[in-house]
């Protein structure tokens, strides 16, 4: 433990500093690739950071130099740079796994190898009218054309209402691969954080995520009016997607759950995941924690997932104004067990993910109760 390997770490925005803040914690040295103070560069003074991007493949060369170990905090990665390295360092979870996982197409074609119920997809190889006028008919409408690539908190997908959307969707998506899925009548989101060892997987709760605008907006921790069967289909269809994929570390895994009780899976992530942030305050172990235990074989106690309490997480975005992120903090300053982290991530986007809060209590009514006022007032001030 003492010597323990060098972790190098492909992006430091939040889920980056989340993950510094684990590894401080039991004197792990790692090595940043990104900007110069990205915020997970701010909470580490040492010189082996690599100042550079995630995209690079020369600075990614640097990084592997001065480490054992790599791991990413996105998957927009080059997985062409991670497979060169692969041979002198570990690459957890692996680049192949990586490089499925960030085409979203790939990912689902793969998927579909092992069984796994997604809603029905159909890809885009002209983007013409013509050819997705033909997949709307096939599929209905709404149907949600998505960006195979570079797709992150819903930047990359298309809300297709009608026929008449089509060149505007196309119009909005231009010049980027595209698919498009048909539409998923979900009754509730759910989500699952697995965690990949060398023993094999084992999962945190099953969580209720909502979004907004394709954004995640609210986790509650457990999953609020789901029977035990649907937790338990969620817990293994969130353990058989993981288990389809090489290498170690966590995993986030996207569900729609339909009126009728069945799941969809809608996307995998090889990565530390927004809807795991509440383990931070309401698990024995965190999500970052655990996937640094993962990536460097140290053991991981199964009862250190399970949830000590109930949590809801709210995120704080960017909103009208340059210090409207700063106000929600401000108030939830006075609220108990509410846990507040900044990102310091700079300039404060509408829109842009800038912080989150997490409020643990004994029953889940409990901590809607205490975070119902910051969700008002970031509803009223349009924050
Ligand atoms: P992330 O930030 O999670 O990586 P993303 O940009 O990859 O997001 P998705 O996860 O594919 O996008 O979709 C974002 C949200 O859009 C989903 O959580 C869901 O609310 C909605 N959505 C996506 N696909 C569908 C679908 N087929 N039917 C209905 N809603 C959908
Ligand atoms: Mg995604
Ligand atoms: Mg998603």
């Amino acid at each position: 433990m003492l010597a323990s390997p060098r972790v190098g770490v492909l992006g430091g925005g939040q889920l980056g500093r989340m993950l510094m803040e684990s590894a401080n914690r039991l004197n792990i040295q790692m090595n940043i690739l990104d900007a110069d103070n990205a915020p997970a560069k701010q909470i580490s003074a040492h010189d082996g950071h690599v100042i550079g991007s995630f995209t690079d493949r020369a600075s990614l060369r640097k990084l592997a130099e001065s480490c054992d170990v790599l791991t990413t905090e996105i998957e927009h990665v080059d997985t062409y740079a991670l497979e060169e390295v692969a041979s002198e360092v570990k690459v957890s979870p692996s680049w192949k796994t990586i490089r499925t996982i960030q085409d979203k197409f790939q990912q689902k074609e793969y998927l579909s190898q092992f069984r796994i119920p997604m809603a029905e997809h159909r890809e885009l190889l002209k983007n013409s009218v013509e050819e997705l006028t033909a997949i709307g008919e096939e599929l209905g409408y709404p149907l949600m054309l998505k960006s195979k690539t570079q797709a992150y908190d819903g930047r990359g997908n298309y809300t297709v209402k009608a026929q008449a959307d089509i060149p505007s969707a196309l119009k909005a998506l231009e010049g980027r691969p595209l698919y498009a899925e048909k539409w998923a009548k979900f009754r509730m989101e759910l989500a699952v954080i697995v965690v990949k060892t060398k023993d094999g997987v084992l999962s945190f709760p099953t969580v209720e995520t909502i979004q907004e605008d394709s954004v995640c907006k609210l986790v509650y921790a457990p999953a609020r009016n789901i029977s035990e069967s649907v937790n338990k289909k969620a817990q293994e269809l969130a353990k058989t997607t993981v288990a389809a994929f090489e290498g170690h570390g966590v995993f986030g895994v996207e569900m729609f759950l339909l009126p009728d009780d069945t799941l969809l899976l809608c996307e995998v992530a090889c990565r530390i995941h927004n809807s795991g942030h509440y383990t931070i305050e309401a698990c024995a172990l965190s999500q970052f924690d655990v996937h640094l235990r993962a990536i460097l074989d140290l053991p991981i106690p199964p009862k250190s997932l399970e949830l000590r309490e109930p949590a809801i997480m709210l995120n704080i975005l960017g909103g009208s104004t340059p210090d409207s992120h700063l106000k929600i903090a401000e108030r939830a300053l006075s609220i108990p067990n509410a846990g507040i982290h900044l990102y310091s991530k700079g300039a404060a986007r509408p829109g842009r993910k800038m912080g989150h809060i997490t409020i643990t209590a004994p029953t889940i009514h409990e901590a809607e109760i205490l975070i119902q006022p910051l969700i008002d007032f970031m509803d009223d001030t349009s924050v």
